[in-house]
This record gives C-alpha cells, structure tokens and sequence, in this order.
C-alpha cells in the first residue's frame, strides 16, 4: 500500500527528522519545535497547533479559556463516507479539542485583549457552527469590556458538513466585528498557513489590520480551480502573504518569532499606550523548550525509548 506508506512517511509524528514541504532540508525535529515549526533553512512558517500558538503568544499563565464546552452537533444528518456525527466524536478524542477555535482573554507583554486561535488540527481548522458562535461571542465580551481583539486565522475553509449553517458563520463573523469596531475597539487578524475559503472571505479579512505570516497561503478558491476556471497561468506567488502584502490585501507581513513583539506594539497603540515601552524586541523567547512539549503532546507523541538490545 504505497498511498499509506507516503501519508505515514509524510506525517511522521513520532520521527527524529521532518522534510521541510518549502525547501526539502531535513530538518531536526526537536530543534524544528524550538524554532516554533519554523524551518531553520528557508524560514518556511509551518502550521502550528493552537495550543502552540497561544503558549507562544500570550503571557505565561494569563490565558483564560472562554467557552471550551461548545460542541458542534449534526444538524444535516451528513454522510461523507462516515456520518458527521461520528466524525465528530472521533476528532474530539483525537485532538482532545471540542472544535477548531480556542477562545479567551490573556495579556500580551502586559496589554489585555482578547484572543481567539483556530487549531487546524481539527478538521482542518473549518469554520461551523461553533467557530462563528466563539467569535461572536469573543467579540461580544471583548466590546463589554473594552478589549482588543486577536484572531489567528488557519483554516481550509467553511466546514462542507455544515451546510448553509457553515457558511452562516461567515455573515454573523462579520455582523460580530462590524459591532465590534461601531464600539470603538480594534481587532486585528492575523492570518496563518493556510488561510482560505470561507475564512479569508470572512473575519479574517475585514478585521481593522490585517497581518500574515511569512509565506502563507492565503485565498478564496484554491489556484488550480482559478487557474482552470480563467484558463490562464497564474502570476509567480499567487495567494501568497508577499503576493498579497504587494496588492494591498494585507497591512504587514510578520515572522513567527517577532509576532509577540509587533501584536503588543500594535495593542498598545491601539489601547493609548505607549509603544516604546511595549516594544522591547525579544528575538526567541527563554521558554522555548515549553511549548515544544506541548507540541509533541498535542501530536500525540509517545517519548521514544531506546531499545535495549542486552540479549
Ligand atoms: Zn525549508
């Protein structure tokens, strides 16, 4: 079975190396989670898990989780070769996450806001019921309370399983920001590897600014539907943070490692702070070694031990 023998090799998550998808390099993998899944050799910015993101992110032990309890349910009765229902249930004890968004309040270099993350992990980070209602609800606790809002977009777009109720969520995002910003609070978004579909056509593209990671896949459709649909080659770069950032679809491209030190420069700005003090450059943080355990973790990963081979 050569198609799952590729998918493992591919995964590899309990391997020493990983293969960088960017440049190819194999890269260590213990120093690949201490480069926060960046790749040492091109800079490639690797999906990272939510938990991750957060622990990266936020202030040590400031982020409280808001709403862990909400569940997707069935409304369609969908069969996609295994009914929703039951995929449901498996992704959640799969990834020990009830859904694709993890929302909550936190502090970032001091400044309080608001933080919304979505983990790609669960079904590919798509966008229901629960995603929108997270949202709305995250802005409409961060208005109450004067919070800035953060919303690190990584999503394969709405969740098909859904239906009309998937892409609902796309319009109440929306309506939730719009009364966000009519309150006078900002939201920024940030958008991550990969960010497409319903999501960059929905809260992700129309918080006040707009940030990306480097080399991001950021679109609506995907570009072999746009290429066959137009019938033209598509421009070097297409959908990508750079490509964007050149047409003004985005405001600033920031790598993972600075991220911490440019979202509180933008909050304090934001809040009426003052910049100078909530920008003090910090390349990699101490605590790289934390979130790394809490990566192998997420994965799933067992600790190899060594064989003994005594006889
Ligand atoms: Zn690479």
């Amino acid at each position: 079975m050569a198609w799952t023998r590729f998918g493992k090799k591919k995964d590899m998550p309990g391997g020493l190396w990983i293969k960088c998808e960017s440049c190819g390099a194999m890269l260590f993998r213990k120093e690949f989670e201490q480069r926060h899944r960046v790749c040492a050799t091109c800079g490639y910015h690797f999906t990272l898990p939510a938990r991750d993101r957060i622990a990266l992110t936020a202030d040590e032990g400031t982020f409280a989780e808001m709403w862990p309890e909400l569940c997707a349910y069935d409304v369609l009765e969908f069969n996609d070769r295994v009914p929703y229902g039951e995929k449901l249930v498996a992704t959640r004890k799969k990834t020990g996450e009830n859904d694709a968004m993890v929302t909550g309040t936190c502090t970032i270099k001091g400044i309080p806001c608001a933080l919304g993350v979505m983990n790609f992990t669960f079904l590919g980070g798509s966008m229901g019921m629960v995603v929108g209602e997270k949202i709305a609800l995250l802005c409409e606790h961060a208005a109450e309370k004067g919070l800035p809002v953060v919303l690190f977009a990584c999503s394969g777009g709405a969740r098909m399983h859904e239906g009309a109720v998937s892409l609902m969520q796309m319009a109440k995002t929306c309506g939730a920001l719009t009364r966000l910003h009519r309150a006078g609070v900002v939201s920024i978004s940030v958008m991550t590897h990969p960010t497409t579909g319903g999501v960059t056509a929905s809260f992700a593209s129309v918080c006040d600014l707009l940030l990306a990671e480097p080399g991001a896949l950021i679109g609506f459709a995907g570009p072999r539907v746009i290429a066959t649909t137009i019938k033209k080659e598509l421009p070097k770069g297409f959908q990508r943070s750079e490509f964007l950032l050149e047409k003004g679809q985005i405001d600033r491209i920031v790598a993972r490692a600075q991220m911490r030190d440019e979202l509180a420069r933008l909050l304090a700005y934001a809040t009426g702070r003052d910049p100078v003090a909530a920008f003090k450059p910090a390349p990699v943080p101490a605590d790289a070694a934390e979130p790394v355990a809490v990566a192998a973790e997420a994965a799933g990963k067992k600790p190899k031990k060594k064989a003994k081979k005594d006889g």
